[in-house]
């Protein structure tokens, strides 16, 4: 049976990123693993192109209401972000996923880093809001940034 990965949908080339364009990521490429592209934040109602967004608190804050996202106009975006993400997360549950490969540093999908809220480029550590559902929903979660822990979970075992 064909391995079920949760996936950042710009990773696959899909053009929804807030400045309208992709993250493609060529390791992914292979037809023995069925993906599940999402987009948390167009899942959210957020169109594309969208103003960047970045995290002002943790992802745990953010959720249990002690805290917000907003983008560079200074509109408050929480609400977006957390039904998309908790949409993206249920088509990942429904699907039976066991992995979701996630984008690096998004406020959505990062994994142990994000922008750290002042639109300067600048990182903290911490989760996106749909990568800190994700792990705790009990799906394996891989960076964007970590290629060879993709390599392991995606591509076929090299035979001998
Ligand atoms: S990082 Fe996540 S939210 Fe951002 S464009 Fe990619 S899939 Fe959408």
């Amino acid at each position: 049976m064909k391995k079920k990965v949760l996936v950042s949908a710009c990773l696959l080339g899909i053009n929804c990123r807030y400045d309208g364009g992709h993250s493609y990521l060529n390791e992914l490429e292979n037809d023995d693993v069925d993906f599940y592209p999402v987009c948390p934040e167009e899942s959210g109602g957020l169109g594309t192109p969208r103003p960047k967004a970045e995290m002002q608190d943790s992802a745990e804050d953010i959720l249990s209401g002690n805290g917000k996202i907003v983008n560079i106009n200074s509109k408050d975006v929480t609400k977006e972000f957390i039904q998309g993400a908790q949409l993206c997360l249920n088509t990942g549950i429904e699907a039976g996923a066991k992995f979701a490969i996630l984008k690096s540093k998004s406020p959505s999908c990062g994994l142990g880093e994000v922008y750290d809220g002042s639109f300067k480029g600048k990182l903290q550590k911490g989760d996106g809001i749909f990568a800190h559902l994700c792990r705790k929903s009990g799906l394996s979660c891989i960076s964007s940034d970590n290629i060879s822990e993709i390599k392991k979970t995606v591509q076929k075992p090299k035979q001998s």
